[in-house]
């Protein structure tokens, strides 16, 4: 046997936050071990499960600071398990991803008039035919500008742009560039922890990089190098 820690949450405690040290035995992949926690000694335990194999994207945590898919990840003794940042959390490692849907919602608003992408946010259901995303949030909740800019667009929404800007069948690229300049690409730290982390190998450092060129031949150019002053 060995033991992991879990962050719990329950905002009728207090205090709400609380860590508790859980036996599991070894081998076992993490979802395996909060199910067999759920079975064996704490049914109040609450996590989000799906697919199991990789593919939907919803049983994401963190994982010693460390963004994973549970179903995906072997646990080793004394790791410690926490839910999504940025995300508020509703129970345990469970966490309403509304928030970042609507972020990816108003920043691919241009989306609905492309007849390869469907999104419907009222009922949760995200369909987009020309990426691999999974919509898993990994890469929201490891993106450090959300530290300071809640409402930065994040790696997720300018990926999909950068697909989007990048579809030779697409004639009105300009407004997609519009749209992503505010709260968007250069907002950026290019910091690659988005694409350290996604567990379908997407590269939204990469994309963004190539949506700040597309941006400068559209005649935008990054904010702050506007603002240096580099006594002239
Ligand atoms: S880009 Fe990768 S990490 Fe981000 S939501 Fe999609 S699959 Fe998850
Ligand atoms: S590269 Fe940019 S989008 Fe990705 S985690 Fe870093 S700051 Fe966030």
């Amino acid at each position: 046997m060995i033991t992991i820690h879990i962050q719990r949450f329950n905002s009728q405690n207090t205090p709400q936050y609380s860590s508790k040290s859980y036996q599991v035995p070894s081998g076992l992949t993490l979802l395996q071990a909060l199910q067999y926690i759920k079975a064996n000694s704490d049914t109040t335990l609450s996590f989000n499960a799906g697919c199991r194999s990789g593919i939907c994207g919803v049983c994401s945590v963190r994982v010693n600071t460390r963004e994973e898919l549970a179903c995906s990840y072997k646990i080793q003794d004394d790791d410690t398990i926490s839910a999504l940042e940025y995300h508020t959390v509703v129970r345990d490692l469970i966490v309403d991803k509304k928030t970042t849907q609507e972020t990816l919602r108003k920043a691919t608003a241009w989306l609905h008039q492309a007849q390869t992408v469907n999104i419907t946010i009222a009922d949760e259901k995200v369909t987009e035919l020309q990426s691999d995303c999974i919509l898993c949030n990994i890469c929201y909740s490891a993106c450090p500008v959300y530290a300071v800019n809640p409402k930065f667009l994040g790696p997720f929404a300018l990926t999909r742009a950068y697909r989007y800007s990048a579809d030779k069948r697409e004639s009105d690229i300009k407004s997609t560039i519009d749209s992503i300049q505010d709260n968007g690409v250069w907002d950026c730290t290019l910091c690659g922890e988005c694409t350290a982390v996604c567990p379908q190998g997407i590269d939204p450092k990469m994309d963004i990089t190539m949506l700040r060129s597309t941006s400068s031949q559209f005649g935008y150019m990054d904010p702050n190098f506007q603002t240096m002053n580099f006594g002239f």
